[in-house]
């Protein structure tokens, strides 16, 4: 399938292909040509599958259309809203490069930042506004844009936003949107809450779910370390000098403890930047610069703010906390093996994560490999057989970190390493 047997238009095709786009994903084409059909969509699918691109290239290709009848004239008849700054950043830039050979212009509204920029781009004219909910509103409120002429609405995200307290802002902006328009309702999670909130902004309309088993099984190797928590770093720091990735993306639960992180590697001598929501917006886009242009070796981002960030070949994810919301652990390894490409993702599990793990072999439908390489082995969260007791004294069970472990090959879970441990010793050697 092409994008051209799909319906997309010449000038749109031509951005794709400059883009480097060969074929659609499997969200584009099963979401394209019911956009194209103006309906609804309720989408169930993460970032990672290619869904900016499902979203925008129809919405684009109608305005485009549309734009010739009414001569260009600067309305704003698209507003797609997103939880995160930087997600409302990748969105914008991704509609800037498929709609390089139309007329249509957009701007991006997020709080953070004086409004002086945004509010002269709105004076300006533009046809699509991605923006963050709390500035929007503020902006509407000072007159700056008006939804009147809402023709495209997309919510993206929105299990995100709901998490983050957005719904007041969301039943607020729904309320000023004109009835007669196309929506679309992205959500990588379908809980109950979620669907109830569907139901306000969607009419009539299809469903497209692309599950995260198809995102990540066939794409993505996974492998699990068993670390205790007080290992954790010094696994980390072990595992960077070991592998070859150029730019590793860690994952840490807390705030305080991405902050931490990047204090140790400093120390050990690995650059590294945190992301999460104390940091101001510029601190955030720093980071995130320096890590897309190799100058950082790791970013260690929350899941909050790690949403949005689209760095093309991440070869490699670190879960340094386990998420215990699976669908989390879903998410955050889309990062790596993002469209066409294939990566790596390892994940630290302590003994209370422990549970974390099986709930997300459960919704992934496959079992993780424990690597067995691991100097920092956990010993300690599970008590041991009797049978290991007779054959190691406890002190030989205790790890030193050394990197060469006596007990290297002493797992008790029988969850022996097969291809993702293979493949993450080998490179080793890269
Ligand atoms: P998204 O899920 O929208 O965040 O997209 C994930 C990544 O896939 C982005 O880097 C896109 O530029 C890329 N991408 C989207 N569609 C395609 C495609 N059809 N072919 C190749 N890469 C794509």
């Amino acid at each position: 399938m092409t994008f051209k047997e799909l319906g997309v238009i010449e000038p749109i095709l031509r951005a794709l292909s400059k883009k480097g786009y060969k074929n659609p994903t499997p969200i584009q084409e099963r979401s394209i040509p019911i956009l194209l059909d103006k309906k609804d969509l309720l989408g169930c699918a993460q970032t990672g599958t290619g869904k900016t691109a499902a979203f925008t290239i129809p919405i684009l290709q109608h305005m485009h259309l549309e734009g010739k009848q009414d001569r260009g004239a600067k309305i704003v008849k698209t507003l797609i809203v997103t939880p995160t700054r930087e997600l409302a950043i990748q969105i914008n830039e991704n509609i800037k490069d498929y709609a390089e050979f139309t007329r249509l212009r957009s701007v991006v509204i997020f709080g953070g930042v004086k409004q002086g920029a945004q509010t002269n781009a709105l004076r300006r004219g533009v046809d699509i506004i991605v923006a963050t909910p709390g500035r929007l509103l503020d902006l509407i409120g000072q007159g700056y844009i008006t939804l009147k002429h809402i023709e495209y609405f997309v919510l993206d995200e929105a299990d995100q936003m709901l998490d983050m307290g957005f719904i007041h802002d969301i039943k607020k902006l729904i309320a000023m949107l004109p009835h007669n328009r196309q929506s679309l309702f992205f959500s990588a999670t379908m809980p109950r809450s979620i669907v109830d909130l569907s139901k306000k902004i969607l009419g009539d309309h299809e469903k497209v779910t692309i599950k995260p088993e198809q995102a990540t099984a066939e794409k993505v190797e996974q492998v699990a370390y068993h670390v205790a928590k007080r290992d954790k770093t010094k696994l980390l720091i072990h595992l960077l000098e070991l592998l070859p990735d150029p730019a590793v993306l860690v994952f840490s639960r807390t705030k305080h403890g991405a902050d931490k992180i990047v204090k140790q590697l400093d120390k050990a001598g690995i650059k590294a930047a945190a992301i999460h929501g104390n940091k101001s917006q510029a601190a955030r886009q720093r980071a995130l610069k320096a890590f897309k242009e190799g100058k950082l070796r790791a970013l260690i981002a929350t899941d909050i703010a790690a949403r949005g960030i689209d760095i093309q070949e991440l070869s490699l994810v670190v879960n340094y906390d386990l998420p215990n919301v699976p669908e989390t652990y879903v998410h955050r390894i889309g990062r790596t093996g993002r469209a066409e490409a294939s990566g790596v993702a390892i994940s630290f599990c302590n003994g209370e994560e422990r549970p974390y793990l099986k709930d997300i072999q459960k919704l992934i439908k496959q079992d993780i490999p424990i690597h067995d390489e691991n100097p920092y082995e956990d010993d300690l969260t599970e008590p041991p057989t009797p049978k290991q007791k007779q054959r190691q004294p406890r002190s030989n069970r205790r790890s030193s970190g050394g990197g060469n472990s006596n007990n290297r090959n002493s797992r008790r879970d029988g969850n022996k390493s097969q291809g993702g441990g293979r493949r993450t010793a080998s490179r080793r050697s890269d």
